[in-house]
């Protein structure tokens, strides 16, 4: 063990200024160039990989892009620019946890240990993760110096002797039982920082990055598997592990990640879930913990690992699953209900489970549930102009004091758990975690095939370059204001003629796609994994157009109790057992839709809002479409550029904490008629409905 590679940077130097100096230095045009051509090169040294010898025992069909690949445009980039100039862009002038953390030195901060570790680690490499991707996607100078600028002390630590991407310090502070304050903690948190240095590297290419990756993934400290979803777990480097695996072809890291599953507890804990046998725990560690089987599938060929994350994570969403596409987590899994919350840390951890049941499978049908998340709770907990955000978002938010803030542990009863502040909440892990969800979006809204050409696998606004298999650079620009129409218009330009096939992910919830190029009809029929694929040879100009076409659907359930656990004590919900209040809820296409309470800011709905209405399911379907053109400028206005028209009953309603929804059907009540918007676009809300008696 080598104690003096601890070598902490004096507290105090303006970070970012030298760097902000020499990155500015290089034309734009030439580090744009640099990146496009290591991005190119990270990208084909995966795909070799896979396809030679030291690949995985079940193909993968998809693999990602570097950061940088595709740029948002349109609304999409509307969005993106908010995040750079607001939280993402700002976050280490907001909080001591992203000014100092990953500085190398000890400085006070909630959670901080006496060596510096603890808290801010999680807190700082979720934001560092979410800043080093926005960079280099809108390739945005500032950005770019500030995420090297935190990111190459940690990269030159561990290649100057550093042994872990814990501010580069001996790998002994990651194992319980060296480090007994912190061990468990930091090795989870060094999973986020592993994801950061890995958009890093697939970003820029430059091999000190890599060298870092390996040097401390080759014999990295995995600890033991959990059943449950509590404390925290190491485990989840699997996946910047795996993926460094295949960018390095360093055959220790491959074995150490096989060696690990290889335990018989490990074993156990995926025959227990394949069994069903599953406990409730913290959703965060839920969305981490579930996919570490999945991840290990392709490479062991065996089918109890995917079984074993699919059992859980179907089992979460018929309990605790909720209308934005997330299951509830108030902490810990929290049931279905009107006033049932979603952490804002778990709107970035969800679609990054899913985005890797997308690669281990293959199959479409992961990122139908991405978009769903992505553009219905993504926007919801953040404000329209990216300068404040909330800790939680719920179904049902009326006003500032319904859902009422309980405050549930000491943590909690520091601040506020709904309102938008700088911060969110005094605890910072969602403030940091907001930045990834637009990057990470971003990243896979297109993926490679295993066949050599590309696939749209989420749709929105972008362009995409890329090389196909045989060398042609290509680049196909979509321009479309999805998921607010349903038309979606690309435009191929390889460099010269070229076959390759391009892939469309056709969403489940589409019953009749089409497709064409040039205007002749083509195939729209998707493959079994979901994609429609047009192969054939392209010119500079080719257009396609996609169009899915959406239908309103209603979807009916009723609210749970909350799980018998003593975590929920203090909130007097949680001490009923009986709950079957009935629900309604509205969805066109991937986009939820709610009775707006009209606000003048995030923390301030209207007086006297009326939402006393109830919907009956058969009648509401026939809700009637009303569009607006996009606006100039996008920030998920309420004046929102598609809004339904639906029947609905007004009654007398006064929701309480204990009773948020009614407990049967509302009978007696007066016709009326209610305008819906994107729940996305809503501060103050209606999203699961009182139902109207038939
Ligand atoms: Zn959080």
């Amino acid at each position: 063990m080598n104690t003096n590679v601890f070598r902490p940077i004096k507290r105090g130097i303006a970070w970012g200024v030298t760097l902000a100096l020499s990155v500015g230095g290089v034309r734009a045009a030439d580090r744009e160039a640099a990146a496009r051509s290591g991005r190119d090169a990270v990208l084909s040294e995966i795909r070799a990989r896979c396809a030679g010898g030291g690949g995985p025992k079940v193909n993968y069909r998809l693999f990602p892009l570097p950061p940088g690949a595709v740029r948002p445009t349109g609304w999409l980039n509307d969005w993106a620019r908010a995040a750079a100039e607001g939280i993402t862009g700002h976050l280490d002038e907001r909080a001591d946890v992203f000014k100092h953390g990953y500085g190398g030195y000890h400085f006070d901060a909630q959670g901080v240990k006496a060596n510096g570790t603890g808290w801010p680690l999680e807190q700082c490499a979720y934001w560092l993760d979410g800043l080093v991707r926005l960079a280099y996607i809108l390739n945005d100078p500032a950005l770019i110096a500030k995420a090297r600028s935190r990111l190459d002390p940690v990269v030159d630590g561990v290649n100057g002797g550093g042994e872990s991407f814990v501010y580069w310090q001996p790998r002994d502070i990651l194992v319980a039982e060296m480090d007994k304050a912190n061990g468990l903690f930091n090795n989870w948190a060094h999973s986020h920082m592993g994801r950061a240095l890995v958009a890093y590297y697939q970003a820029t290419g430059e091999k000190r990055i890599l060298d870092a990756l390996v040097k401390v993934y080759r014999d990295y400290p995995l600890p033991e598997f959990q059943a449950g979803f509590y404390p925290v777990n190491g485990m989840v480097n699997l996946d910047p592990m795996l993926d460094t695996y295949m960018m390095s072809g360093d055959e220790a890291i491959l074995a150490n990640a096989l060696g690990a599953i290889r335990r018989p507890n490990f074993q156990k804990i995926v025959d227990q879930w394949n069994g069903g046998e599953i406990s409730h725990g913290h959703t965060v560690i839920f969305y981490e913990n579930v996919r570490v089987p999945a991840l290990m599938y392709p490479w062991t060929g065996d089918r109890r690992l995917l079984d074993a994350t699919l059992m859980v994570l179907d089992w979460a969403e018929r309990l605790h699953g909720l209308p934005m596409g997330l299951v509830s987590g108030e902490e810990y899994l929290a049931g279905i209900g009107a006033t049932r919350n979603v952490e804002t840390c778990n709107v970035a951890a969800g679609p990054w489970t899913f985005h890797w049941m997308l690669r281990v499978t293959g199959e479409g049908g992961w990122a139908d549930r991405i978009e769903k998340v992505f553009f219905n709770a993504g926007p919801a907990p953040i404000a329209r102009d990216f300068q404040t955000m909330s800790y939680y978002q719920c179904p049902n938010r009326l006003s500032m004091s319904m859902p009422v803030d309980r405050p549930k542990n000491p943590s909690q009863e520091m601040g506020d758990s709904y309102s938008f502040t700088p911060i969110g909440h005094p605890v910072l892990c969602c403030v940091g975690n907001c930045n990834r969800i637009i990057p990470n979006y971003i990243i896979g809204m297109w993926m490679a095939m295993a066949d050599g050409g590309f696939a749209a696998t989420q749709y929105g606004p972008c362009s995409m370059r890329g090389t196909v298999a045989d060398g042609v650079a290509v680049e196909i620009g979509c321009e479309t204001a999805f998921p607010f129409q349903d038309e979606i218009r690309f435009v191929v330009r390889p460099e010269r003629e070229a076959t390759f096939p391009i892939g469309f992910r056709i969403p489940r919830w589409c019953r009749d796609p089409s497709l064409d190029v040039n205007g002749q009809a083509v195939e729209s029929k998707p493959d079994d994994m979901g994609i429609a694929k047009i192969h054939r040879s392209w010119r500079s100009g080719d257009r396609i157009t996609l169009r899915l076409p959406m239908h309103v659907e209603i979807t009916r359930g009723t609210e749970t109790p909350y799980p018998q656990d003593k975590y929920f004590r203090k909130r007097s919900l949680s001490a009923l057992t009986e709950i079957h209040n009935p629900f309604a809820c509205v969805t066109r296409g991937p986009l939820l839709f709610a009775l707006p309470i009209a606000d003048g800011g995030p923390n301030e709905p209207v007086k006297d809002a009326v939402f006393s209405y109830a919907i009956d399911p058969a009648t509401a379907r026939d809700a009637k479409v009303v569009r607006a053109p996009m606006p100039a400028h996008w920030s998920w206005e309420l004046d929102a550029p598609i809004r339904l028209e639906v029947p609905a009953v007004r009654f007398d309603w006064q929701p309480t904490e204990l009773q948020p929804l009614p407990a049967e059907p509302v009978a007696a009540g007066k016709p009326a008629a209610i305008t819906l918007v994107p729940y996305g676009c809503t501060k103050f809300r209606v999203s699961m409905f009182p139902v109207a008696a038939e």
